[in-house]
């Protein structure tokens, strides 16, 4: 029997939700990661430092005593966003991070930066501190066709910042084309990506199976197979400038099943598995916990995790759940549309 030993995984991107969600849906981290980046685009969205800390709590309530985990919270970047308050929350380490989301890029960002410009002061000053961005990188023009959102984004925006601001740490999240991946490979030191076990695992063929596919819908939306294969080598390369967040994002079924049905996949419960399964498959078993539990680590300049987890290829495919339930309603769990080996011990 095939096993591997790896450092405990974080997951630089997480939704939690609230309430009966978030009860829900954190102990499925929790289980297998140690940290985790949390997002702010709660409704109404986490915009200051006593509001992140509040949210700390309402997640720390719901994590099982079994478990050690250590939520990393985040401010939603507005145009008014106060650059003093930022600052402090960030050195009293109440808020580790600020995600910049362009307005109307994904679920309940309404509120996000429509002009650059006006954030370069706040930017400036998170540079000198040393505080991460994290981008949620797709232009919002609906003229703009939703396949070229991120490459668009690229070229009229972060390269703007990073070339105004080098020295200001960014994560390009969630990516999911070869153009991301190139412009991060060949970027400067500062500016990493992370990559979702769902853009690893799908293309956009995964939309239209027989029928439209809510589950697999999320933003910025799968790509190409070609797309998918170079995140596939950014991952499985071990290359120190990608590592997993998981963009985990649960909506109960009757929203994401809807004539308007919501962007995000929920997809913490078996991720590991199914990185173990990709690695795998891609001879680069060596390289997930470069992936999982190093490169991120490395890039917000935290320490790795102290303890280990063990997976184990079986002789059969595993079984997997298909839903999680949330009181009287269930979350879809993602899987893949191949057979996984890998189970977590
Ligand atoms: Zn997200």
């Amino acid at each position: 029997m095939e096993e591997i030993e790896i450092i405990k995984p974080d997951d630089w991107h997480v939704h939690f939700r609230d309430n009966e969600i978030l009860k829900a849906v954190v102990p499925e981290t929790t289980r297998h990661f140690a940290r985790s980046i949390v997002m702010p685009n709660l409704v109404p969205p986490i915009l200051n430092a006593k509001q992140a800390i509040e949210y700390k709590k309402r997640i720390e309530k719901v994590v099982p005593s079994t478990d050690y985990f250590e939520p990393l919270m985040t401010i939603y970047l507005t145009e008014e966003t106060n650059k003093e308050e930022l600052k402090s929350a960030f050195n009293s380490g109440a808020v580790f991070a600020v995600k910049l989301y362009p307005a109307g890029a994904t679920t309940n960002s309404d509120s996000g930066v429509k002009d650059i410009t006006k954030i370069m002061p706040v930017l400036e000053m998170m540079a000198e501190i040393g505080m991460p961005l994290l981008i949620h990188g797709e232009v919002t023009d609906t003229n703009i066709d939703i396949f070229d959102r991120e490459k668009i984004f690229i070229d009229q925006k972060l390269d703007f910042i990073c070339k105004k601001l080098p020295e200001i740490k960014i994560t390009l999240e969630h990516i999911t084309t070869k153009e991301a991946t190139l412009y991060v490979n060949e970027g400067n030191k500062n500016l990493v990506a992370s990559i979702t076990p769902h853009h690893l695992s799908l293309n956009r063929n995964a939309l239209f199976v027989g029928g439209i596919r809510p589950h697999n819908y999320c933003l910025p939306i799968l790509k190409r197979e070609n797309h998918r294969q170079y995140l596939v080598k950014a991952a499985v390369t071990g290359n120190s400038k990608f590592f997993l967040g998981t963009d985990t994002a649960p909506h109960l079924i009757k929203d994401k099943e809807s004539d308007c049905g919501c962007a995000g996949v929920f997809n913490s419960t078996y991720c590991l598995q199914i990185l173990a399964q990709l690695f795998d498959e891609n001879k680069s078993l060596k390289n997930l916990e470069k992936f999982t539990s190093i490169n991120g680590a490395k890039h917000y300049e935290l320490n790795t995790n102290k303890t280990k987890i063990k997976l184990i290829k079986k002789e059969k495919p595993v079984k997997f759940l298909d839903f999680l339930n949330v009181s009287n309603e269930k979350i879809k769990i993602f899987k893949p549309n191949f057979p996984i080996y890998w189970a977590v011990q």
